[in-house]
């Protein structure tokens, strides 16, 4: 494609990437550029006649330089961003087996629901009577995560789930201020996720990390010598992030607790253990649950997420404004403090609303069309899948904490790699050249060389078969020494491999336009 410079598109780029076309493009895969470099700032997209003369009255604050954007027609500029969304790999489009990410497959049904216009264009500032069904919803919800939860209480509004790990994190700290209490220090365990320290860090908490045992999981013994009257909370993950469940969380909890402490449990990984176990029954004092994950709302790419908190009795009078309340006399939203009944001592709000509606909207309409069977054989099938590809490349892959079964994501490290030359990295880029979505690389941190892989319930065997099949075609590939496959690869993708260091350091955030002997040098 030739820009309106009359030279082709990226094409130099394109060119020292290996593709041997003279556009760039390769077949019906357009190379795009981006949309300052194809459209010139000079000229608009459709023609506009010259204004008549008229009396300027914005006393002298006009605009006096060109306003720098690019002019394109209607079709150049539909071109150019549905190219864009086709360079978007996602769930849509193949297998996403992102460890932590549980990136399953959104059912259309629940776009559909979504897209209801009584929940779609509605406005937060609406009177309450005009929104009774959402607010309704927004009830019917929190009622299925109190049962899925076994916990009393749901505050609704933060909307991912870093951001409710601060929600329950903060109804700690004001549980532990009603006592008169002002502890320092929250134990997470090393394998925990970085929104976890980050979280306790942020509120102001000197995080104690407690190491895993050999067999990936949490020594209760090591727990107990990091208790003191300091310690405000553990922030625990079950399963936990290396795919298992923590089989000593109920002695965990039992110790945090005779210390004056709280459990926060980390829910990313509820999607193993939805209609199996109850975290309540586990004695967790707050948990937050990604509706992006586990009830398949749509997620990636920085959002809209939503991150409900699960809160224990001990916790509930603490939960943040503003809260739904269904009852016989119908539903209403309560605001302010004085309104929350007796007892209730609201740290205050979240965000500025209700939460993320179309997500609600989202999970409630996943659970309703699963149901609670349903959605029990969503987990047992979630675990099942994990455990048929952990097997599947066992005997080609080394797995940190032996042969063992896994919940829902099966973790392999670099151990089988050594020698070889290439790195989990490496072998990550060679999955994208097979049409994939890598696996979680590098985390959980207390594994050398991690790779983290969660199908979900959502993949065929087929597609199962699909995947394992290339993983143990590359994995040979490695072994055989065939190296050029993997240091090179992306070899297809548009992009090669990228100094990701450098574009994280140094990020690029800001076109500007190229001195003009730049593109003569070129
Ligand atoms: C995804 C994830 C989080 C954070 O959730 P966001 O919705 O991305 O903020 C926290 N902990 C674990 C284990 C996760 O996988």
């Amino acid at each position: 494609m030739l820009n309106r410079e009359g030279r082709p598109a990226e094409a130099g780029k394109a060119r020292a990437a290996g593709q041997h076309t003279f556009t760039g493009n390769r077949a019906l895969q357009i190379e795009e550029a981006l949309i300052f470099e194809t459209g010139r700032t000079d000229v608009t997209g459709v023609d506009l006649d010259e204004p008549p003369a008229f009396a300027n009255r914005l006393g002298g604050l006009e605009r006096t330089a060109p306003i720098g954007l690019p002019g394109l027609t209607e079709p150049e500029t539909m071109r150019h961003y549905v190219r864009l969304s086709q360079k978007n790999y996602g769930i849509d489009t193949g297998p996403f087996p992102l460890g932590s990410c549980t990136m399953k497959h959104n059912p259309r049904l629940n776009e559909k629901m979504a897209r209801l216009p009584g929940f779609a264009d509605i406005h937060p500032l609406q009177p309450t009577s005009t929104v009774e069904g959402a607010l309704e919803l927004i009830a019917e919800l929190s009622r299925w995560l109190v049962a899925l939860t076994g916990m009393p209480a749901i505050a609704m509004t933060p909307k991912a789930g870093a951001h409710g790990e601060l929600t329950g994190m903060m109804a700690i700290k004001a549980a532990l201020a009603a006592r008169g209490e002002k502890r320092s220090v929250v134990i997470v365990p090393e394998s925990a996720h970085g929104t976890n320290p980050a979280t306790a860090a942020l509120l102001g908490y000197r995080v104690e990390p407690v190491p895993a045992r050999k067999d990936g999981t949490v020594d209760v013994e090591e727990v107990k010598k990091r208790l003191s009257p300091e310690v405000a909370a553990i922030m625990l993950t079950n399963p936990n992030t290396c795919g298992l469940f923590e089989r000593d969380v109920v002695a965990i909890a039992e110790a945090v607790h005779a210390a004056g402490a709280y459990f926060y449990a980390d829910g990313a990984n509820f999607n193993a253990i939805v209609g199996k176990v109850r975290p309540g029954d586990l004695g967790v004092d707050a948990m937050h649950i990604n509706l992006h994950k586990t009830f398949s709302t749509p997620h990636g790419g920085g959002g809209p997420g939503a991150g409900p908190v699960a809160l224990s009795a001990a916790l509930a009078p603490f939960a943040p404004l503003p809260h739904v309340v269904a009852d016989a006399s119908g539903v209403r939203l309560v605001e302010h403090a004085e309104e929350a009944g007796a007892g209730a001592a609201p740290f205050g709000r979240i965000c500025a609303f209700h939460g993320q509606m179309g997500m609600f909207v989202r999970a409630l309409a996943y659970m309703l069309s699963h149901g609670a069977d349903g959605m029990r054989q969503a987990s047992e099938d979630a675990v099942l899948s994990a455990n048929y590809l952990r097997a599947s490349l066992a005997d080609l892959m080394s797995q940190p904490f032996g042969d063992r079964f896994c919940m829902h994501e099966a973790l392999f490290d670099d151990r089988w790699l050594e020698g070889t030359g290439i790195t989990t990295l490496d072998f990550a880029k060679a999955m994208i050249d097979e049409g994939f979505h890598p696996m979680t690389v590098y985390f959980p941190l207390v594994v050398r060389g991690a790779m983290l892989i969660e199908p979900t319930e959502s993949e065929s065997k087929a597609s199962l078969d699909l995947m394992i099949a290339a993983m143990r075609d590359l994995a040979m590939a490695a072994k055989r020494g065939d190296k050029a496959r993997f240091t090179g690869a992306p070899a297809h993708a548009p992009r090669r491999r990228l100094d990701e260091t450098r574009a994280a350091r140094q990020p690029v955030l800001r076109w500007t336009k190229p001195a003009p002997q730049n593109l003569a040098a070129e």
